[in-house]
Formats: C-alpha cells, structure tokens, sequence
C-alpha cells in the first residue's frame, strides 16, 4: 500500500445563492476535468447536491429553460458514472423553501442542513438517495450511496444529523476542518480531538472522537500557507477581477434582484496572525488561484503528512467546479504536477474505493 490516498472531491452544484446556470457552472467545468483526470489517470468524487436538483424537477414545467438545465443535471452525472468516477451526496439545505419568482430561484435563508428540522431533512435525504439510485443503478447495478458532504461546511449540532445519516447508509461524512469557523451557520470546528484521520465521531460533539460505529468522519486536509503563497493569492484575485471580468457575467448576473446577492452567511472567520504561516485553509481548486499556489500547498500538506504513522493516510482536495471559469489551465497543470511528481507515494481513489479500503481492515480509524 502507497503512503497517501489521494480523493479530490468535487462539490457540484450551482453558486449558494442560487445563481449560475447547469451550463456553465456544472456541465462544461465537470467535462474538462473529467477530461483531465482520465488523461492523467485521476480518479474523481463527484458530491451532487441533490437538493438543487429536485427543486429543478418540481418547477421544470414552468420553464423550458429549468427543465433543460434539470435534464443536462442528470445527463452530466451519467457522465461521470459512465467514465468511471464516483458520484456522492452533497446537500444545500437553502435550496428546501427556496421561491421561483421572475426566472430567479430566491434561497431560503437557513443554508446549514443540520438547523432544518429533523423530519424534513430525513424527507430530502431520502429523496436524494431515491434520485440517485433511479438514475445511477440502470448503469451501475452495484451504485450505492455511502457519503455525504454538508453545504457550506455545516455538521453542527450533530446529534440528529447522525441519526439520520444512520438510518439512510452513510459511512463517510465530510465537511469538518481544523479551526474552521462560520458564525453564521453555528459552525466551530476549534479544538478537534482528531483533524487528519478518519476518526468515529461522538454524536453528540463531531468534534470529539467516540465508540467505534457505523460513520466515519473524514477531515479535509488543512494547510497554512505562507506570506508568499498569499501574496500569489492575492495577485492573482486582483488579476481575476480587473482582467478576466467574468465571462458570462453579462447575461447571467446583469439585473440579480438586490436580495439574491445580500443572502451569504457563509463568511469564514478567519485569523490573519503576523507569523510565518498567516492563514489556515484546506487543499481546494477551483476559484482564483495559481497553478504555483496550487503546488505549494500540496507540498506543503505532502510534507506534513509524511509525519503521520503508516501507510493509506487521507489527503482530501475540495474541488469546485462551479468556481474553474478562467482557472481551467492553471488547474490541468496543477493535477499534472501533482501525477508526475507523487504518483510513487500517491494512489488516487474514489469515496467507495477508499470506504472498501477502510472496510478491508488496515488502515486506522482514530476511535476514543
Ligand atoms: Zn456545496
């Protein structure tokens, strides 16, 4: 066994708001990675957030142009099941209560899934299973699904939330980062007991590890980059803006009703301390970045991780796909460098490879 597993999950899904288009925020970014990762032998997770997609089937006969997007949802999915990568569950709870109003899908203003209440989230859980298997299983006899990751990051409280993913067959659950801090979601991931391993959870404090169980958390893979990296960071957002004024923003976003724009209580609170390493963040792609910023912090994750004991330790990189307009180069050249310079201590796995894995017995899960 390889020293890493590598799985780039991929958070597919339209902007938290609600804006974009199945287009040009899911369907072409995901073939060109897709594209990408076939070339150089990748393999993908695909979290779809399903929530999106049954509000688009329930108002497809208002407009043809939802049921178009609602019908590209589903052929990009079969897509990715077809060229071999895994598809999991990813869910936006602002999406339960949202109002179709003059072409615009205005969200609810509760976007953590573990705030709505416990009957309702059962519903969409198993609505989103139920959406999955009738479109996967015709393809994929064996296709089940076994991990989810929360909208905007959102695990707590956990206790129900744990409930729930029992009764519906989850095994990996992903959104926990070290420190990781959202104020308006009554997310705070400080003080983990357990922030690189999988580890059983308490399920009454997802911070806390507990008895051996049926679900796994999966912490995503944090990093600290340097002044350099955030300089590079900060160059290339300002290039982003002034340069490469989005694309299709013109007739996509042009006349946004005031309050689309002002529903974001995702805000990270983030510390910026004077010190050698300013910022704490996770491994991503997607969004203004670098193929260089890219690079530095999977070194820099690569190198830390090494410490670890054993063999098959996680390495977990957010992707999002609805953020790689103007950032597809530097993206194929990040996950080039990345095969060529670590393949000999990297296996590349899908969430159920990996589950199979963990199930197969020696790798470590971190229990009390
Ligand atoms: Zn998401």
């Amino acid at each position: 066994m390889k020293k890493f597993f590598l799985i780039i999950e991929d958070d597919f899904e339209l902007m938290g708001n609600g804006l974009g288009n199945v287009a040009s925020h899911q369907y072409l970014p995901t073939l060109f990675l897709i594209k990408v990762a076939n070339n150089l032998g990748l393999k993908l997770t695909f979290m779809v957030d399903v929530a999106q997609q049954l509000v688009f089937e329930k108002h497809q006969h208002l407009d043809v142009n939802i049921k178009t997007q609602k019908d590209l949802w589903d052929e990009t999915v079969l897509q990715i099941k077809l060229n071999g990568h895994d598809v999991q569950l990813h869910l936006h709870a602002q999406w339960l209560n949202c109002e179709y109003k003059n072409g615009y899908f205005f969200m609810d203003k509760n976007w953590s899934i573990a705030r709505v209440e416990q009957k309702t989230r059962k519903k969409l859980i198993k609505d989103s299973i139920n959406y999955l298997t009738n479109l996967l299983k015709p393809i994929d006899p064996d296709y089940k699904v076994n991990s989810f990751k929360a909208g905007s990051w959102a695990l707590q409280p956990s206790e129900e939330l744990f409930e729930d993913f029992s009764e519906a067959g989850i095994e990996m659950v992903m959104g926990v980062r070290k420190d990781m801090n959202v104020s308006g979601l009554g997310v705070n991931y400080e003080n983990l007991d357990e922030d690189t391993m999988p580890y059983y959870p308490n399920h009454s404090d997802i911070r806390k590890k507990g008895k051996k169980g049926d679900i796994m958390i999966l912490p995503l893979s944090y990093v600290y980059p340097g002044w350099k990296d955030m300089f590079d960071l900060g160059w290339t957002l300002y290039k982003d803006k002034r340069v490469n004024k989005r694309m299709l923003s013109p007739f996509l976003e042009s006349n946004v009703p005031k309050g689309i724009r002002e529903n974001s209580p995702t805000g990270e609170k983030v510390r910026f301390r004077l010190k050698k390493n300013p910022y704490l963040t996770h491994l991503k792609i997607g969004g203004a970045r670098s193929s260089k910023y890219y690079r530095n912090t999977f070194d820099k994750t690569i190198k830390r991780l090494r410490m670890e004991e054993g063999n098959g330790i996680p390495i977990v990189v957010e992707s999002h796909t609805k953020n790689f307009l103007n950032n597809y180069k530097d993206i194929e050249q990040f996950l080039d460098y990345v095969v060529k310079k670590y393949s000999h201590e990297i296996e590349f796995v899908t969430m159920s490879d990996y589950i199979e894995k963990v199930k197969d017995g020696n790798l470590v899960v971190k229990t009390l």
